[in-house]
């Protein structure tokens, strides 16, 4: 799950990582107010959206009066924000957060992540901050360093001083900046976080170390554990669809592809989208039922697909382990009628009492087609949706 810049900043300041002071509005008056309170000559107007970015989209703007702050937020609440995360569509500005302007000397980039190569918490540090880390990585890649800290022996003084000399910081700089890394681990272990992300963080010409950007990254399965962060949700932000997912536990990514996928395993999900695609057709999500699917959740499934208006076909891939596959079948059926399915549909069966399931289908009186094996399900599904296109 993510959570908004304003939200990640208080998760940080709560773990005595400094941040600016700031405020979060959703209107001109109450953006002006949140000025007025924070005092000061200089406020940066921040749109909140749940992508990076923002800066070079004209997300971030800087403001040298109350008035200004006003003006700007009036601007960006209800504006369209693209930048290269957001996709072409862009993203509705909802809320803005309004900060203290800072004295910029000099942006780094610092990021930790659960590194999956190393199997622990990965810091990344650049002194390329403030920009596109992602171009960094690809043309300076020996300009980001890497330090990792083993998961039993915790956080180390020698990992905040690697850190510290990899960003070349000055001396004088160092006692603040090892808090400031040592801090940001503790609020990564302790909120089950998988990412958390300063960029820039910024040495100001006052000689302050304060994170001006932060973005979180949380576990899904652990939030559970963190009821006031799993609060912060903002469902405005989520795919709709797979809001809806969510809700009856079923995996599931919208893709851009026509050929809906119903599929019990993660695995098999992912070898399912790749045949689709091998018999040249593209997937339209990626979705895993589970192993213990009931009729309710195949029906749940099948509506999920199905409000996709650009399903034009449906490919069923289950593996009949645990669950019968006659049990499948009749699921099958009743979800199929319930939906009032219109799109062709191909259902590859295997495992337990497979044949039942396949005499099930053949029975239903429904225009279902069996297939033998995964890839001749894969070319039926295929064939059947560009026959209806020609
Ligand atoms: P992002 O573009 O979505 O990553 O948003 P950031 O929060 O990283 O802001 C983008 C850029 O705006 C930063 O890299 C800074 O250069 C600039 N910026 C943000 N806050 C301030 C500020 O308080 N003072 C100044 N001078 N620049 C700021
Ligand atoms: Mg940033």
């Amino acid at each position: 799950m993510n959570i908004h810049e304003y939200q990640a900043k208080t998760v940080l300041a709560k773990f005595g990582v400094p941040v600016p002071k700031g405020g979060v509005a959703y209107t001109p008056a109450e953006a002006e107010a949140v000025a007025k309170q924070l005092g000061g000559a200089l406020w940066v107007v921040k749109a909140q959206i749940h992508a990076g970015g923002r800066g070079k989209g004209g997300g971030v703007k800087l403001a040298k009066t109350t008035d200004e702050v006003s003006a700007l937020t009036k601007e960006m609440i209800g504006m369209t924000l693209i930048t290269h995360q957001t996709g072409p569509e862009g993203r509705e500005v909802k809320r803005v957060y309004i900060e203290e302007g800072s004295d910029i000397a000099k942006e780094l980039y610092l990021s930790a992540v659960v590194d999956r190569h190393s199997s622990a918490i990965t810091f990344m540090a650049s002194q390329d901050g403030g920009m596109d880390i992602e171009e960094v990585a690809a043309s300076h890649p020996e300009r980001i360093i890497n330090v990792t800290v083993d998961p039993i022996a915790g956080f180390q003084p020698f990992h905040a001083r690697k850190l510290a000399f990899g960003l070349q910081l000055a001396p004088e700089l160092h006692k603040e900046f090892y808090a400031f890394v040592e801090n940001m681990y503790k609020a990564f272990v302790a909120t089950d976080a998988s990412q958390v992300e300063i960029n820039p963080l910024v040495v100001t010409k006052q000689n302050k170390i304060v994170a001006l950007d932060a973005k979180f990254n949380f576990d899904d399965n652990a939030l559970f554990r963190h009821p006031d962060i799993a609060e912060m949700r903002d469902p405005d932000e989520e795919d709709p669809l797979e809001r809806q997912a969510a809700k009856f536990e079923l995996a599931y990514i919208k893709m851009d592809g026509n050929i809906g996928c119903m599929v019990n395993g993660a695995g098999l999900a992912m070898a399912t989208m790749d045949i689709i695609k091998l018999y040249g057709s593209e997937p339209a999500n990626f979705l895993d039922v589970g192993g213990g699917a009931t009729k309710e959740k195949v029906t749940e499934a099948f509506k999920l697909i199905l409000s996709d208006p650009n399903v034009e076909g449906v490919l069923v891939n289950i593996f009949g382990g645990i669950m019968r596959c006659d049990i499948i079948a009749e699921g099958i059926i009743a979800a199929a009628k319930e939906v009032n399915l219109n799109v062709p549909l191909v259902v590859r069966l295997e495992g337990t009492n497979v044949e039942l399931g396949k005499e099930i289908l053949a029975k239903s009186g429904l225009p279902i087609q069996s297939g033998d094996n995964l890839g001749d399900a894969a070319q039926k599904i295929v064939a059947a949706v560009k026959k209806l296109a020609a």
